[in-house]
């Protein structure tokens, strides 16, 4: 009953681990025959950031505890989140290929199997299992699994085998251009880089003009990056590779202004990309039959504000237990389809705000003054709340309850030892008892149950599914926690009472 994962990106790794925390045996099926080293994300950024750290992963690339940021970036303009009490937003700044490299290790350790090389190029599927066909190094061969999951990016070999749509919009009016460059010495001045009659540039900030954005970010020290992006720009065809001197003469239009750029000092692989258009689309749906999608497969949109790990990994995190119980034989009826019932309106969130931020950076006059009406509003605290909530995927509930938890992922709810992650280390649900509850016996082998003492406890008991989701929250554990507990975890099992 082994559950085959198609791609080895930072999505299918981490299923890999899901899987093999719930136990069930797991295989990433990976074209490349070694992990790719192309400079891809530069961090994460929202509620997945608290996933990781659940799961010990936030330790594993050397940050102790989730950070929440001062500052973040709404459509190039300034998030002011210090002056939430309850700022949403924590990052986890990372590159991509390390972030992959640690969770293949972790996939290993936990003894998934990961093929390099073995490319998936069909499949068929009936009531009880999916046929899959690999080229593999030694030539074609077949497999046969329960459950096919495509984790193969954007262009997904899975979503199209399944015969499932990817509707959505190309928009054809904008260059990206991005590469790691080198500086001369004095071009950074207490962190901001300082371009000669324009002015001072932060790390990591969007920089709007009526010609286009800038970005200047260093998130590994000594590897600077630029990123244009210009509307209507005549880019060069696409097979006239891109070039440092091609990016120096964008920022040039852009900024109306030089910054001293030359060919980068870091060994690389270095990003050096330009990016005609920007594809933002939803799978038709996210399941058909025992094959489902995951992460870039199942959704793409603009990168402004780094959504796509917060929701990639949570839709892997959805899935992971869920597949786990349908394989194990517990998993109750329907719990499957709650996958794309779930993750489908935080995909339609994303695609709203990042296509709203690409909104308020493109030029014109109407949108500047878009932008001042935002940036006013952006001075009162619940709308600057809503949109840091947005970006932090943290804004759209699960399901409703009669506690205000319910729905929510688990907050960071101070304990009198330890800290509450540590508590959701094995990826299994969890009944956190508060007060000493009378907890219901039937479920207890899917089921931890771990009294905890907290000066700020939220209920006497609240359960937590392995996604860090709280499916029940209160203090009579006879209101509502043994249908919550069936809802999710399945039918109770007959417990032998000790006289
Ligand atoms: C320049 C750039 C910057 C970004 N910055 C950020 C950021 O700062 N923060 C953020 O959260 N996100 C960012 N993103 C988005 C993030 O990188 C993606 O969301 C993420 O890579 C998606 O992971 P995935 O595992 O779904 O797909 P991918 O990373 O695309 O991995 C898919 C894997 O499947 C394999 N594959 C494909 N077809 C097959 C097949 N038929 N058989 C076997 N294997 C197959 C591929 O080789 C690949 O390894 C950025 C993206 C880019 C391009």
């Amino acid at each position: 009953m082994t559950i085959l994962i198609v791609g080895g990106g930072p999505n299918g790794l981490m299923l890999a681990c899901e899987l093999r925390l719930s136990g069930v045996p797991a295989i990433v099926l990976e074209q490349l025959p070694e992990r790719s080293n192309q400079p891809k994300a530069n961090g994460m950024v929202g509620q997945v950031v608290r996933l990781m750290d659940h799961r010990g992963l936030h330790e594993r690339v050397g940050a102790p505890v989730p950070m929440r940021v001062p500052r973040f970036m709404f459509g190039a303009l300034p998030l002011e989140l210090d002056r939430l009490a309850d700022n949403p937003i924590t990052i986890l700044p990372v590159p991509q290929r390390r972030l992959e490299q640690m969770l293949e290790e972790r996939a290993l350790e936990l003894g998934a199997e990961i093929r390099r090389g073995h490319e998936v190029i069909s499949f068929e599927q009936d009531e009880t299992q999916v046929v899959v066909q690999v080229r593999g190094p030694e030539g074609e061969y077949e497999m046969r699994t329960p459950f096919l999951v495509g984790a193969d990016g954007a262009a997904s070999v899975v979503r199209k085998e399944a015969g499932i749509d990817f509707p959505g919009v190309t928009n054809v009016d904008t260059v990206t251009r991005s590469a790691h460059v080198s500086l001369p010495d004095g071009a950074v001045v207490d962190g901001a880089l300082d371009v000669p009659g324009f002015g001072r540039i932060g790390n990591t900030a969007f920089t709007r003009t009526e010609r286009g954005v800038f970005v200047y970010s260093q998130f590994e020290p000594g590897r600077p990056m630029i990123n244009t992006t210009e509307w209507s720009s005549s880019e060069p065809a696409d097979d006239v590779p891109m070039t440092v001197a091609e990016l120096r003469a964008s920022i040039h239009r852009v900024l109306g202004a030089d910054v001293p750029i030359g060919e980068p000092e870091h060994p690389g692989p270095n990003l050096l990309r330009r990016l005609a258009g920007r594809n933002t689309r939803i799978a038709e749906r996210f399941r058909a039959g025992r094959v489902f999608l995951v992460g870039d497969a199942a959704h793409v949109h603009s990168a402004m504000g780094g959504p796509g790990l917060n929701l990639g990994l949570q839709d892997v995190a959805n899935l992971g237990w869920k597949l786990a119980a349908a394989v194990k034989g517990w998993a109750p009826d329907g719990l499957l389809d709650t996958y794309e019932s779930e993750r489908r309106p935080l995909a339609e969130r994303v695609v709203m705000h990042s296509m709203a931020q690409s909104a308020l950076v493109a030029p014109g006059p109407e949108v500047t003054a878009l932008r001042e009406l935002f940036e006013e509003l952006l001075r009162d605290e619940s709308t600057l709340r809503h949109v840091a909530e947005t970006m932090a995927g943290s804004d759209v509930r699960y399901l409703s309850g009669d506690h205000p938890l319910v729905g929510r992922f688990l907050p960071d709810i101070p304990l009198a030892d330890g800290r509450i992650a540590e508590l959701m280390r094995s990826g299994r649900p969890v009944l956190l008892d508060f007060a000493g509850v009378d907890v219901p016996e039937g479920w207890r082998d899917r089921v931890d149950v771990v009294a905890v003492r907290s000066p700020a406890a939220p209920a006497g008991a609240v359960l937590v599914r392995p996604d860090g989701y709280v499916a029940w929250a209160g203090d009579d554990v006879h209101n509502g926690l043994p249908e919550s507990l069936a809802m999710w975890f399945g039918t109770p099992k007959h417990m032998a009472v000790t006289p």
